[in-house]
């Protein structure tokens, strides 16, 4: 099938008349190689099938929500008998109590839970609780990081003011000078540090977080009483069954979730300890569909799955698969390849490659031949993936690296 004649082709063309753009956000398959596709028709397990009938091994699940594959039938199940008793209603179901009684059961730091429906929701209301916990207005982050997509952090600067940006200072990830620099400048009116668990932004290297940096984050709010919040939207339940520093031994005072808490069910959190419990009624934040309860019930499901399958050492497991299986290869065809971050949410980038050129023909081979891999931004493993599909995926990136390795651009 000739590229512009698809389904998929159709309907971007039909978009650029109805949807801003064609199409917007991190989702928009603009910037990707020509042959990937916008549009899906179905998801199942670890598969994705585009709206041309092809079939791929996803290694994006939805950008992160999907932790346990898709149409995991506990979580849809769960999800579906829900909604025929109710969803939207007038007030939550009873479900919201049980899902914050299991979050604050699994999550060490966590006193108590606020649901809401995207990442930036429960990272945006971090922020606010911390300037209003003590009257504080300054806000540490680490350059580049990615919370969201509302003023203060949306990475385009379109529509966003320099006041809304006032009172947020910049620090280098891992970097505890620059870390403590941004402290002295907010001196006493330091409201807050918000970190992500380990540098996992797009284009570049992952880095795991440094213990001694992560450390003096949770020091400096404690020597100031300002609050510690760790934006877990994108790592968390892949690290640990827990918040993801907690393996350091270092718990913050709240911290913002979404994407795997209900499997690709639309609900996000906030966790809190008792510091911050009594500034709570002090910061209005809600939603139409923030008590939605069917996707409560999808996410007390995915917390049960997670207290009780080997969903994390499966997927550790298939990440390292999948890494070491990639790093031979790359070897043996005398590729420079960098594998970081965790096995589990790979990231992967050639050497001397500044403007992904190698990644797109390496991952427009992959996607002719039914492997979905993403350029430039930190992939994701679910418990769907199968030794089966590691090993098949593997076959086609042998090839691909064979190709990649014939082109003018392996010189
Ligand atoms: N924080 C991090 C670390 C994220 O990865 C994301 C989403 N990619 C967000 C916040 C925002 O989440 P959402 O897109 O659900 O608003």
């Amino acid at each position: 099938m000739s590229p512009d004649k698809t389904n998929d082709s159709a309907l971007r063309a039909r978009a650029l008349r109805v949807i801003p753009n064609g199409m917007y956000g991190h989702q928009s398959a603009r910037r990707f190689p020509a042959s990937y596709p916008q549009y899906f028709e179905r998801a199942e397990g670890c598969r994705l099938w585009d709206v041309d009938g092809r079939q791929f091994i996803d290694y994006l699940c939805g950008y992160g929500p999907i932790l346990l594959g898709y149409q995991h039938p506990k979580i849809d199940e769960a999800a579906a008998r829900q909604q025929k008793k109710g969803d939207v209603m007038t007030g939550p179901g009873s479900v919201m109590v049980e899902l914050a009684e299991e979050f604050v059961r699994l999550v060490g730091h966590a006193d108590w839970a606020l649901f809401c429906k995207n990442g930036t929701d429960a990272t945006s209301t971090a922020i606010s609780v911390a300037r209003e916990y003590r009257g504080s207005r300054k806000v540490l982050i680490a350059e580049k990081a990615y919370h969201g997509s509302a003023v203060w952090c949306t990475p385009l600067p379109g529509g966003v003011l320099k006041e809304d940006r006032a009172h947020f200072i910049y620090f280098k990830y891992n970097d505890i000078e620059s870390l403590e620099r941004a402290s002295e400048e907010a001196g006493g009116d330091l409201a807050g540090i918000l970190v992500s668990p380990y540098k996992h932004d797009v284009y570049v290297d992952q880095e795991p977080v440094n213990p001694d940096f992560a450390q003096r984050c949770r020091a400096i709010c404690d020597e100031k009483d300002a609050i510690l919040m760790l934006d877990d939207v994108r790592a968390g339940f892949r690290l640990a069954r827990e918040s993801s520093w907690a393996r350091l031994g270092i718990q913050p005072d709240l911290s913002a979730w979404g994407k795997t808490i209900a499997n690709g069910h639309p609900i996000s959190a906030l966790l809190g300890n008792e510091r911050c419990r009594a500034t709570m009624p002090k910061v209005y934040v809600t939603g139409s569909y923030w008590f939605a309860a069917a996707a409560m019930a999808a996410s007390l499901a995915t917390l049960h799955e997670i207290s009780s399958s080997g969903y994390l050492e499966h997927i550790v497991r298939m990440g390292d698969m999948l890494r070491q299986g990639l790093a031979t290869q790359a070897a043996a065809y005398g590729i420079g390849l960098r594998l970081t971050g965790p096995v589990q949410m790979p990231q992967m980038l050639f050497d001397n490659d500044p403007e992904y050129k190698k990644s797109f023909v390496w991952g427009e081979y992959l996607i002719g031949h039914g492997v979905y891999f993403h350029p430039w931004h930190n992939m994701f493993i679910s418990a769907a993936h199968s030794e089966n599909d590691i090993k098949h995926t593997l076959q086609v990136t042998d090839r691909a690296f064979e190709v990649l390795a014939k082109s003018p651009l392996a010189a």
